[in-house]
């Protein structure tokens, strides 16, 4: 009896101990896991104050060092916000934050709308958060039809396009008129369809050189004073007309007042992009391309940006950024 009664508490015992044990164990093992999980970006961005879905749509998007960078920063709710816009660069990520937080609920000058992360990302991706003329770079003379000459981007004072070929005056006005021979091409194209349509499409100015430009551009400040010249003409060096692929049109009878008025310019707005032209200078779009709305001014960038551009409505700035600047 007195065996049996002490096999039991032994059994007794034993149980215990084993209980005790897988307690233990139990404890230790979801002591790791806490441990664990604290390592974990999940955790760590939530515990940084990102909600549940932000932290989701954040670790889908991004890869460690991008992560790490977050956890840097403050928390911004923006930070998410910016990544779903569609041109969302990384690289603007800071200018983004700093260009919102500065005008947050600011009305932008020739919109009447109050800010949206989508211009900021526009704005900060075009440079058009910088002073113009002041951080300016060379422009990338190696992209060809695709080069980029604006407020931020210099041609230089010798850049001129080696194909330069006289545009026949049954096309344009004006005394040896020149472009690049594939806009000039093209250009024929767009000529002959919007004839075609009974439409009459003439060029009133075409590739200018640095010189021309200079002498342009003094005139107007002459006339308007500086700062209404930098939104009508480009300083010496930065005009799109030294690129050889920008023509201003007109028809028989308008003026730069009244072409937008004109079915040639209709006839453009539905029809230039299938010849690789661009409205250069769209109304709306000022902030962007520090320029007036120029209706008459276009721009030959081969049919698959035009079209690209007359499809997502953005300005040739923006799709340079986003598609072709790089860092
Ligand atoms: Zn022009």
């Amino acid at each position: 009896m007195t065996k049996i009664r002490l096999k039991k508490g032994n059994i007794g015992i034993a149980i215990g101990v084993v209980v005790v044990l897988v307690v233990l164990v139990a404890g230790l093992f979801r002591w790791k896991q806490t441990i664990d999980y604290q390592k974990t970006y999940e955790y760590q961005l939530q515990k940084h104050g990102y909600s549940e879905e932000d932290t989701a749509y954040l670790l889908e998007h991004l890869n460690d060092e991008q992560l790490e960078n977050i956890l840097d920063r403050d928390v911004d709710e923006n930070i998410p916000k910016f990544m779903k816009e569609t041109y969302y660069l990384e690289k603007n990520l800071d200018a983004y934050l700093t260009y919102f937080h500065e005008h947050e609920g600011e009305t932008i000058e020739g919109l009447d709308r109050t800010l949206t992360l989508t211009d900021v990302v526009a704005i900060v991706n075009v440079h058009a958060d910088k002073e113009w003329y002041t951080d300016y770079t060379n422009a990338d003379i190696s992209k060809d039809t695709s080069l980029l000459a604006n407020k931020f981007h210099y041609l230089g004072e010798e850049y001129e396009p080696d194909d330069l070929v006289e545009v026949s005056n049954w096309y344009a006005y004006g005394d040896k008129p020149m472009l690049r021979k594939v806009a000039y091409d093209e250009f024929i194209g767009l000529y002959n369809a919007a004839k075609e349509d009974g439409q009459d499409v003439i060029i009133n100015s075409s590739y200018r050189d640095y010189q021309y430009q200079y002498d342009l551009y003094n005139r107007y400040i002459s006339w308007y004073g500086q700062k209404k010249t930098d939104e009508m003409a480009a300083r010496p060096g930065f005009s799109e007309h030294q690129t050889g692929l920008t023509v201003d049109v007109t028809t028989y009878g308008a003026n730069e007042n009244t072409f937008q008025d004109t079915e040639e310019f209709a006839w453009l707005q539905n029809h230039a992009h299938e010849y690789g032209f661009i409205l250069r200078y769209p109304e709306g779009k000022e902030y962007l391309t520090g320029y007036e709305y120029e209706s008459w001014h276009y721009r030959y960038v081969g049919v698959d940006i035009a079209t690209y551009i007359y499809e997502h409505d953005i300005t040739f700035d923006e799709y340079y950024a986003f598609f072709l600047e790089g860092e």
